[in-house]
């Protein structure tokens, strides 16, 4: 199955000069994201992750079938003032715009290995803001999982020493 086929391309979106990457075909068709959560559930077991975090929203989308398939834990690290209990934060610059993300403290324990799983790797400012939470709290992070990889924009240059595994280059 060539995943890339479920992957819609949508031009100055939400800006002038995006090349957005639409996931939505590809979670609408059942074959094609079981496929892609089995990838990402061989690299969990690969890399013996104890917890999956996925960074809001798309991360949960694709984080959460792998939490389950291998019956532990998903962690959210949300945007502000969605988490209700103490968080601690990070704030990031985006391809577009920039962010913060916040985690809820004490949700990744100590020693804990952690797979990051997310929908894409652009800039690598989310993904960098997320390892940034799951480190202060003490968590290794054990690896980083995308269904699509932006090669132009060079994430994977804040990723030097992590296992990343990416299923679709662009
Ligand atoms: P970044 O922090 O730059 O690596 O971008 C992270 C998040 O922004 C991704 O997980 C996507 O949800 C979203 N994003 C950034 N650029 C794009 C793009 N060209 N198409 C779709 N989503 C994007």
């Amino acid at each position: 199955m060539n995943l890339k086929d479920y992957i819609a391309n949508v031009p100055d979106f939400p800006k002038e000069g995006i090349q957005f990457k639409d996931i939505t075909p590809l979670i609408g068709d059942g074959k094609a994201f079981k496929y892609a959560t089995e990838l990402f559930v061989d690299f969990a077991k690969k890399v013996n992750a104890d917890i999956i975090v996925g960074p809001d929203a798309r991360g949960f989308i694709f984080g959460c079938p792998v939490a389950t398939t291998l019956e532990i834990g998903f962690v959210p690290v949300r945007k502000p003032n969605k988490l209700p209990r103490e968080t601690i934060s990070y704030s990031y610059d985006l391809e577009y715009g920039s962010n913060t993300l916040c985690l809820h403290k004490g949700d990744i324990k100590k020693g804990q290995r952690v797979l990051i799983v997310d929908d894409l790797l652009a800039t690598g400012g989310t993904i960098e803001a997320a390892i940034h939470l799951i480190e202060e709290s003490g968590g290794i992070v054990a690896g980083t999982a995308f269904l699509v990889e932006l090669t132009d924009l060079k994430g994977r240059d804040k990723l030097k020493g992590h296992e990343i595994l990416t299923l679709m280059r662009f």
